[in-house]
């Protein structure tokens, strides 16, 4: 089957055609516009800008894809799109947009939770069977699914304040590096003393899989002040303190990622794996030392390429092709969303094991 995938949820317009069937579906192509230069003012996201602007980009963006995909629209057996969780002004374009052409096509319309788009998005690139165990670190996420099926997800874990991305970002933030600031702060880190300073490794002490990553900047702010001359702060105080910073998220990561295998691999997978996703993904410590565990641990790592770890259309088509092919589709009653729990929270009994 072939599918026409809609992304609008926050500030990238996506587009994408997919082709192929549960686990074996290949991208024809994939369209991303961002908004960066529209938003950088206004030093984040603004939604009634990042609205607008999907809906002048989106018709662009879906004839695109269209184009470099060399697929009609009479030849597309499903329309998918984004119906939740995101930016409500973003969500209603992409959803009304992915409408006009389910009406004018006589199509079906396959309404999407964005994360089941992140969460399935493995099974798109290198075909991973359920059950999976997925971790989600992006800029506004830090979450462990236990993957069963298209539609069902247990959440082992998650952030109870911000995302590593966020924290990575503020970190850029308070050290004067550029944005965003995973990058330029896993630069910094390479050539910084990670023992130096003390940073906390937050709720290691207690049980479960819950992260914790706003007293890591309230850390770093504290010995910035305490080595800072003026406004001034030299290179190698920088370097430390983002290698003292990086080293931090890294253990807890890996500590909190041993129990969700943990307690994932309890349910004797077939082929046991971890699947990463999210823009933090992209940092080469953190790959590491999750590499490393699942190797000493017998589960296979896997991480999609950047491109499609990002928000895109291509993910939202690949939902939308597993919702298809087990023949649910929405009609023109799918309403935009502004949250939308991807879902069941895990049991205490499940989420609290060490
Ligand atoms: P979401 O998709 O959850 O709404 P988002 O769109 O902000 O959030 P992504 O685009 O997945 O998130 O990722 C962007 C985040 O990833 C930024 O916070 C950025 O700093 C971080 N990031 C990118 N590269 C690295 C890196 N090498 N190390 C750490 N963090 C990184
Ligand atoms: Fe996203």
């Amino acid at each position: 089957m072939t599918i026409l995938g809609i992304e609008s949820s926050c500030d990238d317009t996506g587009a994408a055609v997919l082709r192929g069937g549960p686990g074996t579906a290949t991208v024809l192509s994939s369209v991303v516009v961002g908004q960066n230069e529209l938003h950088a003012p206004f030093g984040g996201v603004v939604p009634e800008i990042a609205a607008r602007a999907h809906a002048e980009k989106l018709d662009g963006c879906v004839i695109e894809a269209l184009d470099q995909a060399g697929v009609s629209l009479a030849e597309i057996d499903a329309i998918a799109v984004t119906a939740g969780p995101g930016l409500i002004g973003g969500v209603l374009s992409g959803v009304m947009c992915a409408k006009g052409i389910a009406v004018a096509t006589g199509k079906p319309l396959i309404g999407v939770n964005h994360l089941a788009g992140h969460a399935l998005t493995p099974r798109l690139t290198d075909g991973v069977t359920f059950p999976y165990l997925m971790l989600l670190v992006s800029g506004g996420h830090c979450q462990f699914l236990l993957v069963r099926g298209p539609e069902d997800f247990t959440r082992l874990g998650s952030t109870i304040d911000d995302a590593p991305g966020e924290a990575f970002d503020k970190t850029a933030r308070l050290l004067a590096l550029p944005q965003p600031g995973g990058p330029s702060v896993e630069a910094e880190a390479r050539n910084g003393d990670p023992k130096r300073f003390p940073f906390p490794r937050p709720l290691l002490d207690r049980p479960g899989c819950d992260l914790s990553f706003s007293g890591l900047k309230t850390a770093l702010l504290r010995q910035r002040d305490a080595v800072m001359l003026g406004d001034a702060l030299y290179a190698k105080d920088r370097a430390d303190l983002c290698a003292g910073f990086q080293a931090a998220v890294v253990d807890v990561l890996r500590e909190k990622t041993r129990r969700a295998l943990e307690l994932y691999l309890a349910e004797a997978p077939a082929v046991p794996t971890l699947a990463v996703a999210g823009g933090v993904a992209a940092n080469t410590a953190i790959r590491g030392a999750l590499t490393d565990l699942c190797a000493g641990l017998g589960v296979a790592f896997t991480a999609p390429p950047l491109k499609l770890c990002t928000d895109n259309g291509a993910m939202i088509a690949y939902a939308g092709l597993e919702r298809f092919a087990a023949g649910e589709a929405d009609d023109m009653t799918l309403a935009a969303r502004p949250r939308w729990p991807l879902d069941k929270r895990a049991p205490a009994a499940l989420g609290s094991g060490k």
